[in-house]
Order: structure tokens, then sequence, then C-alpha cells
């Protein structure tokens, strides 16, 4: 599953002693990035804006542009970061608690859709804009089974049926504000049919809601959230079966849009390193590496075994074979693990670990400076 270029990468940056690293993959990025631009291009389907908040890295957003729509940002930040990137990219501004400036950032960085998280934000919004036009659409949280999924966006995040039935009297005072359409982001880890069903109840709810508000040719955010596998690298989202079903769910002048993040860029990703001590402690093996889950935070946070190849390199270290061995890194702490207790043909000192699916939610949302090692090295493959 390890491409040549990232596995010639690899071998190079551990000769030059540049290791942890993270090798992204950019041309892996482009077909895969071309796999699902084109599983939706045939009328009725989505629109696609790249979640930033995935790996929001400028090599990363500059690949992805001409094979998505737009991008959707989810803090003054990383908007005030991809409107530097990408100069032109149509941008939707989502997230809870956006503050005044962020909100005033939006409307001077020319943002197009701004994705409303309550009653509250929407008066400060209609307020900030004070008669410029804004286009918004409202983030809705349905209430329905999300049994099965990875994470569920229950809670604060936009506003119940009941909640947001307040935005009309707001709306109908504030005329330069244009509701757009109804924006939810329900849950992720949604498999093809499961991320069907859940357009389909979104839609259900949302276009009586809509009419009623007097929306023309509307538009429904169905969110990202599309299945990842990491216990098999090799798996991909149904892109192909998605696409034809969701665009069948269109009626004529609706515009659907997705927001995936995850499953774009999760594949183009690989945190490389190398094993610095080998160790039996209590019955188990144990292979030390070079960095550790401050750089990749992932499979602390999804509690999953990172999945990873062996490049074999090392002449006389130490080795074990055909064993249950757990990867740990370089931090003081019991849950500084990458993968436990995971059988290897073999393993050995001076070996290097080539972590797969490090391209979304990893270095981003890690805990960079604690115990203050090194910083890794960036490599983006063309
Ligand atoms: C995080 C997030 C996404 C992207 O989710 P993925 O699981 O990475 O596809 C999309 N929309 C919103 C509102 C989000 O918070």
């Amino acid at each position: 599953m390890i491409t040549g270029p990232v596995r010639r990468c690899a071998a190079e940056l551990a000769a030059a002693e540049e290791l942890p690293a993270f090798v992204y993959d950019l041309a892996a990025l482009r077909d895969h990035a071309a796999d699902i631009r084109e599983a939706l291009t045939s009328p009725g389907a989505p629109e696609i804006f790249y979640a930033a908040k995935a790996n929001p890295d400028a090599p990363i957003l500059e690949t992805l542009a001409p094979y998505v729509d737009g991008i959707e940002v989810a803090s003054g930040g990383e908007l005030e970061h991809v409107r530097r990137v990408l100069p032109n990219a149509r941008l939707a501004f989502g997230g809870p608690g956006k503050t005044d400036s962020e909100l005033e950032l939006a409307l001077n960085l020319g943002v197009e859709r701004i994705h409303v998280e309550s009653p509250r934000e929407l008066t400060r919004l209609a307020a900030l804009a004070d008669g410029r036009p804004v286009e918004v659409l409202l983030r809705v949280n349905l209430a329905g089974d999300r049994s099965g999924v990875a994470l569920a966006m229950s809670g604060p995040f936009g506003m119940d049926p009941v909640l947001v039935d307040a935005c009309h009297d707001i709306l109908a005072a504030a005329p330069h504000m244009r509701l757009r359409g109804i924006h939810a982001h329900l849950a992720s880890g949604l498999d093809a049919p499961a991320m069907l069903r859940q357009s389909t109840e979104i839609l259900d709810w949302a276009r009586p809601w809509l009419d009623k508000a007097g929306v023309t040719a509307p538009e429904f955010n169905l969110g990202g959230g599309m299945a990842v596998d990491y216990a098999d690298p090799t798996s991909r989202f149904d892109w192909p079966h998605y696409g034809r079903q969701v665009a069948a769910l269109a009626l004529p002048g609706e515009t659907l849009r997705i927001e995936p993040g995850r499953a774009v860029s999760v594949y183009a990703g690989w945190y490389v390193t190398e094993v610095l001590d080998l160790k039996r402690a209590h019955g188990e093996w144990y292979a030390v590496l070079r960095g550790g889950t401050m750089h990749i935070r992932t499979p602390v946070t999804k509690q999953h075994n990172q999945p990873f190849t062996v490049l074999s390199r090392a002449e006389n270290g130490p080795e074990v074979s055909g064993e249950p061995v757990t990867l740990v890194g370089q931090l003081c702490t019991p849950k500084d693990v990458f993968a436990r207790q995971v059988p290897v043909d073999r393993i050995a000192e001076g070996d290097l670990i080539a972590f797969a699916m490090a391209g979304a939610y990893a270095w981003n949302i890690s805990h960079h400076d604690f115990l203050m090692h090194p910083k890794p090295t960036f490599r983006y493959l063309d």
C-alpha cells in the first residue's frame, strides 16, 4: 500500500537524519480528488466544499483546488489562512461560537455563505452587516437515530427544529440577510448507504421549512463525515454509488452541497519515523519510536491502531519476528501509543515505520510542544 515515492522519500529522510517526518503524496491526493470529482458530475450532484479543518496545509489546499467547488472554514483563523492560500476560492464559514470579529472578517473577506448556528448569532450578524447583503444557511441539528456512527454532532451544534423557528422573525426584520438554505452536518463515519439515508432525512425536514420561509432555489448543505476505515487503509468511501444516488435526490432548481474533510485528505499523508529501541516488558514486546503522538494524536483520539508498514533497514539491530508488538513514542505517558499488540513479520531496531492515513486530523490536532522534542520534517511529493 505504501507507494514508491513515499518509500524513497522515507529512505532519504532517514539517511539525512530528518525523521520523524510527515510525507504527503500530492500525486495520490490529486488522483483521489479526481475520482471524487468524477463521481459527482451528473446533474443534481452536490457541490464539493473541502472542510479545511481536516488538513489546511497550503500544498494540500492548492492540490485540491481544481477538483473542489470551494472550501469550508470553521474559524476566523482558517478563513484568513484559506483566503491567503486560495484568494479566489468560494468559501463557506461555519462553526459554533463565532465572535463578532470573525463575522466581520467573513463580511470583509468575501465569504459566499455563512452557516448560522443560533438565533443570537443571526441577530449579531444582521447588526454587523449593517445593511450589507449577506447570504446565509441556517445550521440545523435533527434528532434522528445516530447509533453506529463514529461521532454524532449532537449538543451545541446548530439549532434544533424548535430553536430554528426563532430565525423567521429575525430574518423578516433584516431584509439585507438572504436566507439561501439549510446546513446540516449530523454525524461522521457514515458509509454511502447511511450517508444517503441521512441526506434524505435532511431534505425531508428542510424542504417544507424553507418553503414556508419563502426560499426559492434552495440550497442544502448535507455536511461531511464520509466514512474512513483505519482498519483497512485500502478501502474507500463508495463515491460512485453515493454520487449516483445523491444526485437523484435533488429536485429541479435545488442545489446540494457536501463538505467532506477526512475522506478527502486522510490517505495522502504518512508519518514516517524509526525504531529507537525494542524490548520486552511483562511478556509484551514494545518498539519505542522516535517522535510520538504529540505529532500524530489520531490513534489516541480515535482509540485505534494507526495502520503502518515496516520498512526494513537495519543490518544487525535486535529484532522480533512473528510476534505482536506495541508501537509507542517518546512521551512519558502510557497513552503515547500508535498501535497496540499488532502482529509483525519482523521488526528491528533501526527499521523505518511508515504510518498510513496520516493526512487528516493528524499533525494539526496534536499537542506539539508536550516534552519539547524536535518538530517533524514536512515533505510534499508532487
Ligand atoms: C468537521 C466538519 C466537517 C468535515 O467532517 P469530516 O468528518 O472530516 O468529513 C464538515 N462540516 C462541519 C460542519 C464540520 O464540523
